[in-house]
């Protein structure tokens, strides 16, 4: 029936499954056979929602952004997830994953990060349900994120540096697997984005779902419909963008437009436009759409925002883009900023430079006046305010 959904198998049309080394089949295979029974059971809703409301502060508002709505000529919506405890929409997925680690048994996290958001989420979770935490991060954005360092450490967690490759995201992904390949028996693997062998994209998913649940009884409340025609995110590895459209997946009359970084031009071979640039392969246990060379080597991917710059894509999305269901747009850093800016003075809301790449996604689309239009706003901007400083410096 859901047609856009993962079948039993974790494939999203030709993309998706799981492609793991043999020392981890076990693991996997238990996280399979267990995320659904946890994820749909009372005792485990019960939990999550609670937490989703006192921890997390949802539901997060749906915000009629007016002066914007005004600019662009349609009826503009903010989900707003910047509110959220921890500033972005990832700590939905990482409470969700730590009452699911709890429940197998599982006494140690390990977890992978970029600029540190998702590891900041993880690191938080781990010390709220009292859980030992080792966060996997490149050299590079040890550097890059010093803050963000500061509060995992703070939150309890052990960095771990990685010096491997370009000391980047796709490097702590390798050394974060080659940990989970050592200690299979007590470790729990929190994955930040809908990316991963399967169950992981559609565990993630479903854990996000929650945004667009909200939406819909928000959007009714609002409209006195539970749809819009648009429905519009930015894509990293694809899970706010996930959570945004999963409950309208199959609402045909909804629009998904999912904005990719297309960095400094997607012709200019600094860019993280995945799902324009790549080409079908395995990338961290799942196949899907990855930026590669002619012979198979993961490119570096670049953008402004150190959230979007992963050079694979959920195989959710692979397949949006592939069936035609989802249509892609490539934002550029100069656009982002520019949105960010605009975002800032006409609504007092500094994104995340993330976000930004979703609101930058408004000009590139003709809407009518009638149009009801659902943005997420997957984060705050705090974290980016060194950037935007030289900007305005
Ligand atoms: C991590 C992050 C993203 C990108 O990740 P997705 O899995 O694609 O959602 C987007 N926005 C913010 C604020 C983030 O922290």
């Amino acid at each position: 029936m859901k047609s856009y959904q993962a079948d039993q198998n974790g494939y999203y049309g030709e993309f998706g499954g799981a492609y793991i080394p043999e020392i981890l089949h076990k693991c996997v295979k238990e996280l399979q056979t267990t995320y659904l029974k946890v994820l749909e059971s009372e005792e485990f809703k019960k939990e999550f929602d609670q937490l989703l409301e006192d921890y997390v502060g949802r539901p997060s508002p749906l915000y009629l952004a007016n002066r914007l709505s005004t600019k662009y000529g349609c009826k503009i919506y903010l989900k707003r997830e910047d509110l959220n405890h921890t500033g972005a929409h990832k700590i939905n997925n990482t409470i969700g994953q730590i009452l699911l680690a709890r429940k197998m048994g599982k006494t140690r996290i390990i977890a992978e990060t970029g600029a540190g958001q998702h590891g900041v989420a993880t690191a938080t979770v781990c010390a709220l349900m009292n859980m030992a935490c080792v966060v996997y991060m490149g050299k590079t954005d040890v550097a890059r994120q010093h803050i963000n360092v500061q509060k995992m450490k703070m939150l309890g967690a052990e960095v771990r540096p990685v010096t491997s490759g370009n000391m980047t995201l796709k490097d702590a992904t390798n050394e974060a697997i080659r940990d989970w390949c050592c200690n299979p028996a007590d470790t729990y693997y929190i994955i930040g984005s809908t990316v991963g062998p399967h169950p992981y994209p559609d565990m993630v998913a479903r854990l996000q779902s929650v945004i667009s649940a909200e939406i819909k009884k928000q959007l009714l409340a609002k409209e006195g419909r539970d749809y819009p025609d648009y429905l519009i995110a930015c894509v990293g590895g694809g899970s706010n963008a996930a959570g945004t459209i999963y409950h309208y997946l199959d609402n045909e009359k909804v629009k998904i437009v999912l904005a990719e970084a297309g960095g400094l031009g997607i012709d200019s071979g600094q860019s993280a436009a995945t799902i324009q640039l790549g080409k079908v392969g395995i990338l961290h246990g799942t196949k899907s759409l990855v930026m590669q060379s002619e012979d198979g080597q993961i490119e570096e991917p670049y953008s402004i925002s150190a959230g979007l710059d992963y050079p694979g894509i959920g195989p959710m999305h692979a397949h949006l883009a592939t069936t035609g269901r989802a249509t892609i747009l490539a934002v550029n850093d100069d656009e982002a900023l520019q949105a960010a800016f605009e975002l800032t003075q006409l609504e007092g809301i500094i994104p995340a430079l993330e976000s930004a790449h979703a609101i930058g996604a408004l000009s590139k689309i003709n809407f009518k006046p009638t149009d009801v239009v659902v943005l997420t706003l997957s984060g705050r901007g705090d974290k980016d305010m060194d950037t935007y400083i030289k900007v305005m410096s």
